[in-house]
């Protein structure tokens, strides 16, 4: 300063008596009393001054405003113990007792303290000791400091820190902060967790290139340069985020960008949360919208989908046709039923397994439900492609299944439609793939027919019939007739068959195979059929007290599998025999050979309790199953029916008449009774007599009746008139 103040003075010239009152002026300024005021008084800091015994010598304007004083003399003399809480004032004593003994001094020194006016705040105070010019103590000074806003600022500072760690150690999300580098500077629990690390810190300065999959760290990184360079961030990104092992991992992220105080971008921050299960969820939700969960084929919606992809394509012009093939497990329920429906369940996963061997690259096969499948054709040239698939089909589906120790064979029947410009949706088409299998299905099992327009008719045609089913059953349309069955010996009347008809109001009188089969399929069958036996017997009973004869005129009444197989079925036998009076003896049920012999295990009870009853079991179309004759003695049947074809065949060749013989004599043998079924001619019954088949029915005698022609018949016959 001195020397300044010489430089100044040998730079300036004199300046005569201004230059006198400047130098004055300057000695005024540089007094030390001066100085300290000026210091005391401008200092943000409260400064005082104290006496051996702690009473104030000297305060600044600050600290006297602090304590409520006009004037800073006003403090002289007083004491910490005028001005603060005994406590405070005791300890700020207690302090300069130990400078003054000791001479250290107290260097910023942090305490909470209360002021005068009642505020609670912090101080950083230095305190010193006021030496006399021999080196005692004599008194003490200090400088303090509000930091009351700093320490608020450093506690609540300290405070988010904490809450921060708190969150990046518990939330179940990943977080993370990363620089502009995208090199992680701190990351949560969680994300430490996913990365394999024990603790967060040791990813500090690493990339997502040191825990993901390039493809994925490539990905990431590319987002987080785009969010610094736009600002703007990515908010629920779903991505899938591969790990070097190969494990993949479903994620929604959002990315932000990380600002410093001035709003610079520094880098990125994320929250990525886990939504692999939500993921997952989803897509088998979709897969379950779209395939079959018991096969895993695709189901009729997917089948549907690719099916309209097909018509799009056919707009275009030059595209190939293609066909859909619709096909269905013949005697499938007959499976489902005497097996069970695991048993059911096993051979419809099979079916799916051979029929996807069939299937050439690009076809599809679905599964629409029940034990119905498709197969669509992507590209065929002509009708002559999808035949071909349908014969491979079923060559394919044929060879027999093996399903809880038993060998079931099966076939499939197929309808085929092919692409034509008429159809306008793929549901049309389907119909029609529907309607063909329906008729291959009547021709036969095992058949594939192509669609015509004639089946779509008959297929209208049955809709209709099967909706007006339920309403002639209501209204009693159904009735029965009766064909005479006749001892071979002697041409006399045994009983009838019983078999049913529709008196259609519109169509007239229908035979069953105009409606059976849509009977079986509603299961209209079963009430249809206790309806057709309450008539028979009753009939029967009438006709044996106006006819009596030895032994007593019998019926015969048709069941299919369906009834067979229904639970009231001896409950609702036992209360028409009671109703109708008609001995049970009298009664016989003709059962085709397939339903008891593909239901064996499921009618054991059933054929007990008829026996018990003294019910007949008869088998009817004998001969169509290739079954064996053990096979029908273990069943303990007590006649059989020989199917029309082999009476129709006999007269063709002397091969068909040895088979004849061969049945006839064999099923004697086994102490069965023989029916022969479908006589229309004399020779026909002669060469029958001769074969010596008990009874025998068909046209040569009657067809079948109603009940009063029948009855008329039957007067006749017992009067001796019968053809
Ligand atoms: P089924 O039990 O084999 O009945 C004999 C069928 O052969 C009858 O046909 C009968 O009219 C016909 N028939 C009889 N004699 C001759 C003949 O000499 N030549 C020819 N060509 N046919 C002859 P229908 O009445 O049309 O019955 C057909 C089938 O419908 C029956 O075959 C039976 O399986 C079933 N059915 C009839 N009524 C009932 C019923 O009430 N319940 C059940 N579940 N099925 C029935
Ligand atoms: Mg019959």
């Amino acid at each position: 300063m001195r020397k300044k103040r010489k430089q100044s003075r040998e730079r300036k010239p004199d300046r005569g008596r201004s230059g006198a009152s400047v130098k004055a002026r300057r000695r005024v300024l540089l007094e030390p009393e001066h100085l300290l005021d000026t210091l005391m008084d401008t200092a943000p800091a409260f400064i005082y001054f104290k006496d051996a015994e702690g009473r104030f010598l000297r305060i600044n304007r600050a600290l006297a405003g602090l304590y409520g004083l006009k004037d800073p003399a006003d403090a002289i003399g007083k004491s910490d113990f005028d001005f603060y809480p005994a406590e405070d004032a005791a300890r700020f004593h207690n302090d300069e007792q130990e400078i003054i003994r000791t001479g250290r001094p107290i260097v910023a020194k942090e305490e909470r303290g209360t002021y005068p006016d009642g505020r609670v705040v912090w101080n950083t105070t230095t305190k010193m000791p006021i030496r006399a010019p021999d080196g005692r103590i004599v008194g003490t000074f200090g400088i303090s400091h509000d930091v009351t806003a700093l320490k608020t600022t450093e506690k609540a500072l300290a405070e988010h820190a904490n809450l921060l760690k708190t969150l990046m150690d518990n939330v179940p999300d990943s977080i993370y902060f990363k620089d502009a580098r995208s090199r992680f500077t701190y990351i949560s629990r969680a994300q430490a967790r996913m990365f394999g690390l024990d603790d967060p810190s040791q990813a500090v300065g690493k990339t997502d290139s040191d825990f993901f999959a390039p493809e994925h760290a490539e990905a990431a990184l590319n987002d987080e340069q785009l969010v610094m360079r736009t600002g703007r961030p990515i908010v629920a990104k779903e991505e899938k985020e591969t790990f070097p092992d190969g494990s993949v991992r479903w994620a929604s992220t959002t990315k932000l960008p990380l600002r410093d105080k001035d709003d610079r971008i520094i880098g990125t921050f994320g929250i990525s949360r886990d939504i692999t299960a939500v993921k997952r969820a989803e897509e088998r939700l979709a897969y379950q919208a779209f395939y079959d969960p018991l096969t895993n084929l695709p189901n009729r919606a997917l089948c549907m989908d690719r099916l309209e992809h097909l018509f799009r394509r056919a707009q275009r012009p030059g595209s190939n046709p293609f066909a859909v093939l619709y096909l269905d497990v013949d005697r499938f329920k007959e499976v489902n039923d005497s097996l069970g429906h695991q048993a059911g369940d096993q051979m419809l996963v099979t079916i799916a397994r051979r029929l996807e061997v069939c299937m050439r690259p690009g076809d599809t096969v679905a599964r629409l439900g029940g034990d119905e499948f498709t197969v669509v054709l992507e590209q065929i040239h002509d009708v002559s492609d999808a035949l071909h698939v349908a014969e491979r089909v079923q060559s394919g589906v044929s060879a027999p299944i093996a399903l809880g120790g038993v060998e079931v064979f099966t076939t499939v029947s197929i309808g085929i439609a092919l692409s034509a410009p008429a159809y306008e949706k793929p549901g049309e088409m389907l119909r029609d793939a529907d309607t063909a299998m329906y008729r291959a299905k009547a021709i036969g099992k095992g058949r594939h027919e192509v669609f015509d327009a004639t089946m779509h008719e008959r297929a209208v045609t049955l809709l209709r019939i099967k909706s007006e089913l339920g309403h002639g059953l209501d209204r009693g349309e159904f009735e029965v007739f009766y064909q005479p069955m006749v001892a071979v010996a002697g041409r006399r009347v045994l009983g009838f068959e019983a078999l049913v008809r529709w008196r259609h109001p519109q169509r007239g009188l229908l035979a069953p195979c105009d409606f059976l089969p849509l009977a079986e399929e509603t299961g209209l069958i079963v009430p249809m059929g206790y309806h057709v036996l309450r008539q028979a017997c009753r009939w029967t009973s009438g006709w044996q007290q106006r006819y009596p004869s030895e032994p007593p005129l019998r019926i015969s009444v048709n069941l299919s599998s369906r009834q067979i197989l229904d639970k009231e079925l001896i409950t609702t036998l036992r209360q028409i025999l009671a109703e109708t009076t008609l001995n049970p003896a009298c009664l016989t049920l003709e059962v085709a050979e397939q339903t008891i012999l593909g239901n064996a295990h499921a009618l054991a009870a059933t054929l007990a309790e008829l026996r018990a009853l003294s019910v007949k079991l008869h088998i009817d179309d004998f001969g169509t199953c290739y079954s064996s004759l053990g096979r029908i003695r273990d069943m303990q049947v007590d006649a059989v029916k020989m199917d029309r074809s082999f009476v129709e065949a006999m007269q063709k060749s002397s091969e068909h008449a040895e088979l004849v013989r061969a049945i006839v004599t064999l099923t004697r043998k086994l102490g069965l009774d023989v029916t022969a079924a479908g006589v229309e001619t004399a020779e026909q019954l002669v060469r029958l007599q001769e074969l010596k088949c008990a009874s025998v029915q068909g046209f040569y005698f009657a067809v079948p009746l109603d009940a009063g022609s029948a009855e008329q018949f039957l007067a006749r016959s017992r009067s001796g008139k019968t053809s």
